[in-house]
């Protein structure tokens, strides 16, 4: 008896064991095998100049008033003077003060429009850094084969490539079926109001729908997937949202000698501590998509786990909660940010308030949010509302089974050898989001490649872009325009 109960159990230890294996072998999909795209003569370092050129101008969005206003006009003007086919033959439309739209038209009108995004404008370096920087933030210095300065990774690098390829497309005599925009905000790095979102307004009083967009984004990355060791392209398909809420409380005052029970500032920090200890629930499908694009270039193990999320999910939830960056692509997370109460040693404080930054995972509504922070408070005496100006809702997630993005991958594909496409989602905010209005297909990728530590040069001390990799960024879309400008979709 005990032994026929003991085969059961085994065979359906094994049962199991197989189950999970037939599922793994299903996410270890190879990745289909492209031929390299044969290169066009292009030159790196003419190209390099041009980027240092725009380098040096200062366009930085903060004060996009006054004088600075006169940088964007002359970045304008270098523009017109390096991209003299772009300036004969294509539409130039300026949006707000210094927001670029160009307009390609294409042959076919059935086809709806692609638009490229990209921003003008860069962050300013801290003052406090300057010494730190090899060559000087607004240098555009070319030196050791790098290009180097604020605006070279984030994102100036990506307008260059976009008119460089289209300068080129039309030397060669390109036509193409579909219109192609190019946008180019000005304040992309305070908010996008006057850039991007005025963009879209105005396609939209134009009743302009378009088949796909594509910005600035992930990037192919080495060595930051876990259980992936080749470079990995990662495409953003959608991004967080963003949700400041400010919490305040009231209590009574007085003097610091005689305190009552009933005190502003303990009331608010168990409010506040309340949030911390009770993270937003998770959802793995972020991870889980990125996994099943990695397909086989991830590791068996990683791929066994993945694609056993109903028998590992509480394991791989710790393991990915650990890490902050993953932690951050499976839940709404909550920030305490700011806190303010009291004036004086020993006068207890009437009010007390605290600044609680969130940013949303696709799903979580700002209401549903709203509603689970109450829940999570639990003390009607605390009021929050959000803060003016400081939140918007997640944007949707673009399908990855379409042709845009499956032209986007092969691209990828066939211009950076052996590597693989993976759609992630974006933490932070960019210019895209505004598009989710008239496309169902937004893309976030920028054709470069980084290491873990080029990450901190983006916003950090010495941003800097290679000579060659800046020659693929122009390669990369001389291409895509190419295979988006006639592909029916
Ligand atoms: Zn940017």
């Amino acid at each position: 008896m005990e032994i026929s109960v003991a085969i059961i159990l085994i065979a359906l230890i094994l049962f199991i064991i197989a189950f999970m294996i037939i599922r793994t072998t299903r996410m270890l999909k190879p990745i289909p095998f492209v031929e390299k795209l044969e290169s066009i003569d292009i030159d790196s370092n003419k190209i390099a100049e041009m980027l240092s050129k725009a380098i040096k101008i200062k366009t930085i969005a903060s004060d996009l008033e006054g004088i600075s206003f006169k940088t964007f006009l002359e970045l304008h003007r270098m523009l017109e003077k390096s991209y003299p086919l772009v300036h004969q033959y294509l539409e130039k439309i300026v949006i707000s003060e210094a927001t670029l739209l160009y307009i390609w038209k294409g042959k076919n009108p059935e086809l709806k429009p692609v638009l490229f995004g990209a921003h003008q404008d860069v962050v300013p370096a801290d003052d406090q850094t300057l010494e730190a920087w090899t060559y000087p933030p607004f240098s555009g210095q070319i030196a050791d084969g790098y290009i180097w300065g604020r605006g070279t990774l984030d994102i100036k690098s990506q307008m260059i490539a976009l008119l460089e390829a289209i300068e080129r497309l039309l030397a060669d005599g390109f036509n193409p079926q579909r219109t192609i925009m190019l946008g180019f905000g000005q304040d992309e790095e305070i908010g996008g109001k006057k850039g991007a979102a005025k963009i879209v307004s105005y396609l939209k009083e134009n009743n302009i729908q378009l088949a796909a967009m594509m910005d600035e984004g992930g990037s192919i990355m080495y060595n930051t997937i876990p259980g992936v060791s080749t470079p990995t392209a990662l495409v953003g398909i959608a991004e967080k949202g963003h949700l400041s809420l400010r919490l305040h409380t009231e209590g009574q005052p007085g003097h610091s000698s005689m305190p009552g029970k009933n005190m502003a500032i303990g009331r608010l920090s168990k409010a506040l501590a309340r949030l911390a200890d009770n993270p937003q629930p998770i959802r793995m499908k972020a991870l889980k998509d990125l996994y099943t694009g990695l397909g086989s270039t991830a590791s068996f193990g990683m791929q066994f786990i993945f694609a056993n999320l109903w028998f590992f999910g509480p394991i791989a939830k710790k393991q990915v909660e650990a890490n902050p960056q993953t932690n951050a692509s499976i839940r709404t997370t909550t920030a305490l940010t700011m806190i303010k109460g009291g004036v004086k040693e020993n006068v207890l404080p009437h009010t007390a308030e605290a600044i609680v930054n969130m940013r949303l995972l696709p799903g979580d509504t700002i209401a549903k949010v709203c509603d689970r922070v109450r829940k999570i408070i639990d003390d009607e005496q605390v009021r929050f509302e959000p803060v003016e100006d400081g939140y918007w809702e997640a944007s949707p997630v673009s399908d990855i089974d379409i042709p845009p993005y499956k032209l986007l991958d092969l691209t990828i594909r066939k211009v950076f050898e052996d590597v693989a496409v993976a759609p992630y989602l974006v933490l932070g905010a960019t210019d895209a989001r505004y598009y989710a209005e008239i496309s169902d297909s937004v893309f976030r990728f920028c054709p470069f490649v980084l290491g873990k530590e080029d990450l901190q040069r983006m916003h950090g001390i010495d941003e800097r872009l290679s000579v060659e990799g800046l020659g693929k960024m122009v390669q990369f879309f001389h291409e895509l325009i190419r295979v988006w400008s006639v592909a029916e979709f």
